[in-house]
């Protein structure tokens, strides 16, 4: 074949794969949008497939902007958010809430009575004396005096007025263990509304999927809690809520002693019954206030409960660094 023929039939080639490109430019827009935030003391993260730019991003702005509202709603750290209000009032008078805080206060005491006191948002009665950051924590005539506080039962409902009440003035109630979730769920519900069916959306360690990954599942991984760089396990998942508890997240360590944020309620102290609980479900407000309650009930009473719960999986590094998966996980692996 001549050199000069050579030349034109590549040339034809790559006018004919030009030409395809070129069909394929209208789809080709369709792609993945992501954008991270620091929202919530935390790093908050989105990923949209989208047909078009600018709705993906406008699907975005939604998503951080409902992470705000939460947060300046329920952040313990806003003396103007609601949440510091009702700490600052309860126990003076029924302090009137918005249904939204209402019902989620609400779920919060219904997780308390299945968990047996592990999940407990008056936690912080105790918990609002430790600061992990520059090492504080209560002395100890303070915090046994704290622990009275910490009862589920001391948050009074009023449910015809929308009202909550304290019983004893050290109550404090903080949702640490559930808005993050909350959240999740209320990002995840926008973006349906606006028929999106491929999205992750998560705010540190709770996480909620629609749909698939393109086709396939995501590969979520779960770290290993003395190991930053490295993963126990990965799992495929879609259309899904996950949520991670670990006493590596917010700590400080004195006297060989690990200070962490997830309580015991029972004695206001950082929980040694777990490294590491990890939650599947279909809500994430619901697997975030879980793996915080199971990471608390150790490995026995917390695998118990969720093989009790349709639906619910539980992977737990227990405190001696074992890996331990619920009923369902282990029949899948097998
Ligand atoms: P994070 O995503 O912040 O790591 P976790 O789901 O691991 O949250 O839960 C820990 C948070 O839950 C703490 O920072 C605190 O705000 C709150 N918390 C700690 N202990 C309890 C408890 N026993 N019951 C309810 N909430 C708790
Ligand atoms: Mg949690």
């Amino acid at each position: 074949m001549a050199e000069k023929q050579v030349v034109i039939m590549i040339r034809q080639f790559l006018r004919v794969t030009l030409f395809i490109c070129l069909v394929y430019t209208g789809p080709a827009a369709a792609e993945w949008y992501q954008r991270s935030e620091a929202i919530m003391g935390t790093r908050v993260h989105a990923e949209i497939w989208h047909e078009e730019a600018a709705q993906g991003e406008a699907a975005l702005d939604a998503v951080m902007a409902e992470m705000h509202r939460v947060d300046a709603l329920m952040s313990p750290y806003k003396a103007e958010s609601e949440l510091s209000r009702l700490n600052n009032n309860a126990f003076e008078h029924p302090f009137v809430v918005s249904e939204e805080m209402f019902r989620l206060l609400q779920k919060s005491q219904r997780i308390s009575l299945m968990t047996e006191g592990a999940f407990d948002i008056t936690y912080a009665s105790a918990g609002r004396f430790y600061d992990y950051r520059n090492a504080g924590r209560p002395q100890d005539k303070q915090l046994s005096e704290a622990v009275m506080a910490i009862d589920y039962r001391h948050v009074i409902f009023d449910p015809e007025n929308s009202a909550i009440s304290f019983a004893l003035q050290a109550v404090s109630i903080d949702l640490g263990g559930i808005a993050k979730g909350y959240a999740v769920d209320r990002c995840i519900e926008i973006l349906m509304a606006l028929g999106i069916d491929q999205a992750m959306v998560s705010a540190g360690g709770d996480s909620r999927i629609i749909g698939d990954h393109r086709g396939k599942p995501w590969s979520v991984g779960i770290k290993d809690p003395r190991n930053p760089d490295a993963m126990v396990a990965v799992l495929p998942l879609e259309n899904t809520a996950l949520s991670t508890s670990g006493d590596y997240e917010r700590f400080f360590i004195e006297d060989g002693v690990r200070y962490h944020h997830i309580i015991n309620p029972e004695t206001g102290r950082s929980s040694s019954a777990s490294r590491s609980v990890t939650i599947i479900g279909n809500e994430a407000t619901f697997t975030d206030a879980l793996s915080t309650s199971v990471f608390v009930m150790g490995l026995e009473k917390g695998l118990d409960l969720i093989n009790r719960l349709p639906g619910i999986d539980a992977i737990i590094i227990n405190n001696d660094g074992k890996l331990h998966f619920s009923d369902d996980l282990l029949q899948l692996a097998h």
